[in-house]
C-alpha cells in the first residue's frame, strides 16, 4: 500500500456541510483519501510520503464535463459554429492519424492537468491513442467517440463499441469508455435510439452536444419538425448518464425535458462566448434541479484549457446579462467545476472526504493574486480562486492518489518532448486536411 501525507494546508473540502480547515493534512492511501482533519491531530506518517503544503489550498480537482482532445489552436478565431466544424475542425480530425491523435491528447491533458484538472470527458477520435496518453500522463478519462452518420465520415457506433471493448477500466479504472454523437445535424432518431440500447448493454453513459447553436435547432426543426432536445427526449435517449454539451438554446420545455430526465448539463460559457453562440440559460437550469458542471470544449474555440477561466466565464456572463450582482456565486461556481462535474460522470470523485478517490490539486496562495487573503475562513479564498486566480496557481496535481504535477513539473511525461511532437503532429495533419481553408 502507499501512502502520501499532505500536511498543513487550507483544506477546501466543498463537501455538504462546507468543512473546513485553516491548517490541516489529508492522508492518502493508494487511490482514496484515509483521513483528513487538522494537522494536530494527525495520525502517524509511518513511512509515507511527504508533501508540505504551507501556504496552499488543498481541494477536490477539478472535472472538465466537455472536453475535446485538439491540435489546431489558433487556427481559425473568427467563424461561426457551423461553417468552423465544416472548414476546420472536420476536416482535422478526418486527417488524424494515431501519432497526432496520441500527441495532441498528450498535449491537451498536460495543459489540462498543469491548470488543476483531474478528469476529462473527452469526445475524440482514435480512442486507443488517447487510452494510451491518458494511460501514460496518468489523467482521468472517460473517452467517446465523434459518432456521426456515415456520410460524413467520421466515427461509427461500431467504433465506439470497439473502443469499449479495447480501453474501458484501463489504467486502475481511471479510463472509461462512453458513447459519443456529435451533434444532431449529423445524427438521426434511428442513431439516437441504437446510440440508448448501446449504452444500456454496455452499461456506460452517453455524451452529446445539444442546442448548441440556432442553426443547430433550426436544423432540427427543418429535418424533424422538433428541436434537438426534444428529439432527444422523445426516442428515449435521455437520462442521468448522459451528459449534454452547452444546452444554450433551451425552450422552457426542453428544460422540463432535461430535468425530468436527470440528464446532466455541460455549461461551456468561454466556447459559446467566442464562437458567438449566446448565453445559456443557466439559472433557469439550477432553478429546475439540473445537475450542471463545467467545460471548456476545445482550444479551437476556447482557445486556454484553464478552467479556472472558464469558472470566471460561468459567473460574470450570468451577472452581466441579467443586471444581477447576486448569480453565481463563487461557492457554487467551485462546485459546479468539482462535484457536480464528478457526479455526471460517477467517478467517486468531487470533494475530500474519507473514502473519496484521491484526485486533488494544492493551489499555491504565496502570490500577489491571493493577497490579501484571510485564512480563518474560505469565503475569501473561494473567491480569489474563482475571480482572482488562473491555473497557474496550481502548484501540484494529485490523481487516483499518484502524484502528476510537482511545483508545476509533470512527473510521468517529458512536456518538452510533448510541446515538439504536438508541433509536428499539427504540421503533418493540416498538410492531409483535403479543404484548403479560407485565410484569416
Ligand atoms: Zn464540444
Amino acid at each position: 500500500m502507499s501512502r502520501l501525507v499532505l500536511r498543513g494546508g487550507m483544506i477546501l473540502t466543498l463537501d455538504d456541510a462546507g468543512t473546513y480547515f485553516e491548517r490541516g493534512t489529508v492522508v492518502i492511501e493508494d487511490d482514496r483519501i484515509a483521513w483528513l482533519g487538522p494537522a494536530d491531530l494527525e495520525p502517524p506518517a509511518g513511512g509515507a510520503e511527504v508533501i508540505d503544503a504551507t501556504d496552499k489550498i488543498i481541494m477536490p480537482g477539478l472535472v472538465d464535463l466537455h472536453f475535446h482532445t485538439a491540435l489546431g489552436k489558433g487556427y481559425n478565431d473568427h467563424l461561426p459554429l457551423w461553417e468552423y466544424l465544416d472548414e476546420c475542425w472536420y476536416p482535422m480530425i478526418r486527417a488524424l492519424d494515431f501519432d497526432a491523435a496520441y500527441w495532441a491528447a498528450m498535449a491537451s491533458y498536460a495543459e489540462a492537468i498543469k491548470a488543476g484538472v483531474t478528469t476529462v470527458n473527452d469526445m475524440y477520435r482514435r480512442l486507443d491513442a488517447l487510452a494510451v496518453a491518458a494511460e501514460e500522463i496518468g489523467i482521468r478519462a472517460v473517452l467517446s467517440n465523434d459518432v456521426a452518420l456515415d456520410e460524413h465520415d467520421l466515427d461509427t457506433l461500431q467504433d465506439n463499441v470497439d473502443a469499449f471493448h479495447r480501453s474501458n477500466g484501463a489504467a486502475n479504472g481511471r479510463i472509461k469508455v462512453w458513447m459519443g454523437i456529435e451533434w444532431l445535424p449529423l445524427a438521426s432518431p434511428e442513431m439516437l435510439r441504437d446510440t440508448r440500447a448501446l449504452a444500456d448493454e454496455l452499461g456506460i453513459g452517453i455524451h452529446i452536444h445539444l442546442n448548441e447553436s440556432m442553426s443547430e435547432v433550426e436544423n432540427s426543426i427543418e429535418r424533424f419538425g422538433k428541436r434537438p432536445t426534444e428529439l432527444a427526449y422523445e426516442v428515449g435517449m435521455l437520462g442521468p448518464d448522459v451528459v449534454a454539451a452547452h444546452c444554450v438554446h433551451l425552450s422552457d420545455d426542453e428544460i422540463r425535458m432535461m430535468a425530468e430526465t436527470g440528464t446532466n448539463i455541460s455549461h461551456n460559457p468561454s466556447s459559446n462566448a467566442k464562437l458567438g453562440n449566446g448565453i445559456a440559460r443557466v439559472p433557469e437550469m439550477l432553478a429546475a434541479g439540473i445537475n450542471v458542471g463545467l467545460g471548456h470544449d476545445a482550444v479551437e474555440c476556447n482557445n486556454s484549457g484553464d478552467m479556472f477561466e472558464v469558472m470566471k466565464f460561468a459567473s460574470l456572463m450570468h451577472r452581466a446579462k441579467r443586471e444581477d450582482a447576486s448569480l453565481m456565486p463563487a461557492d457554487f461556481v467551485l462546485r459546479m467545476a468539482t462535484r457536480h462535474g464528478a457526479q455526471a460522470l460517477g467517478t467517486g470523485s468531487g470533494m475530500l472526504a474519507p473514502g473519496e478517490k484521491a484526485d486533488i490539486i494544492l493551489v499555491e496562495t504565496n502570490s500577489v493574486e491571493f493577497t490579501p487573503l484571510l485564512r480563518d475562513t474560505p469565503v475569501h479564498m473561494t473567491s480569489h480562486l474563482v475571480f482572482a486566480a488562473n491555473g497557474s496557481a496550481v502548484d501540484t496535481t494529485i490523481i487516483d492518489g499518484r502524484v502528476v504535477m510537482r511545483g508545476r513539473t509533470l512527473t510521468a511525461v517529458d512536456e518538452s518532448r510533448i510541446v515538439h511532437e504536438a508541433n509536428i503532429a499539427f504540421r503533418r495533419t493540416i498538410e492531409r486536411m483535403e479543404i484548403v481553408r479560407r485565410p484569416h
